[in-house]
């Protein structure tokens, strides 16, 4: 797959406010907040999308949710809650086709997350 900004900020060559760092994941606040706090934490192994997470991948996934959770604890957000998003694809709003988990907290988030809303006949 090809490289993203993601691997750039892996391997420090861009900036980016870093909240959590292991041999496995890295954690950073979202460039473009969509709440209060927004941060996204990626796998260092790159995988271009969920479609692509394989067996071997799935220890990985499960820790970017812990490692979130960890985060959110940290930041003092974790019991009055928060969202976890990955968007996939086109229709899914994906941008940066290397996994990230949005984390979204510090204020009650509305339902559904999308704009437009489905006609119900
Ligand atoms: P998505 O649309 O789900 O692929 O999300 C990509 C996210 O990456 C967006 O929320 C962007 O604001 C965020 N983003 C893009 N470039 C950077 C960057 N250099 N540092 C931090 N966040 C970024």
């Amino acid at each position: 797959m090809s490289e993203t900004i993601f691997t750039k900020i892996i391997n420090k060559e861009i900036p980016a406010d870093i909240l959590f760092e292991d041999d496995r994941v890295l954690a950073f606040k979202d460039i473009n907040p969509q709440a209060p706090i927004h941060f996204l934490v990626i796998p260092k192994t790159p995988i271009a999308t969920t479609n692509d997470i394989g067996v071997e991948d799935e220890a990985v996934v499960g820790y970017m949710h812990r490692v979130a959770s960890k985060i959110c604890y940290d930041l003092g957000v974790a019991e009055q809650g928060f969202r976890t998003v990955m968007n996939c694809n086109n229709d899914g709003g994906q941008t940066v086709y290397h996994i990230h988990l949005h984390v979204l907290a510090g204020k009650p988030l509305g339902w559904p997350p999308y704009q437009d809303r489905l006609k119900v006949e």
